[in-house]
């Protein structure tokens, strides 16, 4: 079991006192802090990176050139990962008992990657200047040289709005990331469940359209044991030739509970299904903050 916590208070440690300024694009403040060389070549497809240490600590990362520059970066703070949280990593060739273990480590490098190429801070500010859109994550991907649905994940994870972005494939729901007042109000979405009937999403599969909106979704199309009576706004987006479907969800302004809705059915304490989402904010605060 990752925990989540502990992994980005030691991403949040390693940042402090660097200079992020320039980190769009240049990450040798971060490469230099683990005393490595970041080094790119030539791999094979679904081959993104790897580290070599040597016996007095310096390492050498090297990130697969053949993918996107949004990519790279990911990979090449993903190593970093490995270094500070001293993760075994193991891209390939695992054995099946050690499935389970390499997953985590995987996903705690994930997390870890998440936070340096998109400072917490400096990242909420510009997320607080607009409200939740397509245009708002297309501006900050650039803005932070991150994948589309990374960025997406984090503007969710971070805005004071009751929000949400989920991934999707043609058919079944495979990550959401909430933000804190909507995991607050115990909005629910199920990992693994066929993207839901009445949604946009649907529609746009359904009909083979690319993208869509719509400002008053019934809250209960998405969220698990809602009341009825909430409209959410829901901007979606399908691309079939990657069977990918995206939808990021939100009330608007105060049109949503105020109070946390009792779903009177046992939620499990970890959720999304071991993909933990890519959340800007830790635990303790989330508890003092709202109310
Ligand atoms: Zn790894």
């Amino acid at each position: 079991m990752v925990d989540e916590l502990d992994i980005r208070n030691k991403a949040r440690q390693f940042m402090v006192g660097l200079d992020l300024s320039r980190i769009d694009t240049n990450l040798s403040v971060y490469i230099q802090k683990v005393k490595a060389k970041l080094k790119t070549e030539e791999m094979s497809e679904g081959d993104s990176g790897y580290t070599l240490t040597k016996r007095d600590g310096t390492s050498t990362i090297i990130v697969n050139e053949l993918e996107r520059r949004e990519r790279q970066r990911f990979s090449a703070c993903h190593e970093i990962g490995h270094i500070v949280l001293d993760l075994s990593s193991n891209h390939k060739e695992t054995p099946p008992w050690s499935y389970a273990k390499r997953e985590d480590n995987e996903i705690a490098c994930d997390m870890f990657a998440a936070e340096l190429l998109m400072p917490y801070e400096q990242f909420k500010a510009d997320v607080d200047k607009a409200e939740p859109s397509f245009e708002l994550v297309e501006r900050l991907r650039a803005k932070y040289v991150t994948s589309f649905s990374a960025t997406a994940s984090r503007v969710a994870a971070v805005t004071d709005y009751p929000c949400a972005f989920v991934t999707m494939n043609s058919s079944v729901i495979r990550h959401a990331s909430r933000s804190a007042t909507l995991r607050t109000l115990n909005a629910w979405i199920v990992p693994k469940s066929p993207i839901p009937g009445g949604s946009v999403a649907h529609q746009l599969v359904k009909d083979s359209e690319r993208s869509g909106e719509s400002s008053d979704v019934s809250q209960d199309v998405w969220f698990q044991d809602w009341p009825q009576g909430y409209d959410l706004i829901e901007l979606a987006k399908h691309y079939p030739e990657y069977d990918e479907t995206f939808a990021l969800l939100w009330f608007d302004g105060d049109s949503g509970p105020e109070e946390p809705v009792n779903t009177f059915s046992a939620k499990p304490l970890e959720d999304d299904g071991g993909l933990k989402e890519l959340d800007g904010v830790l635990q303790f605060s989330k508890r003092t903050k709202r109310r």
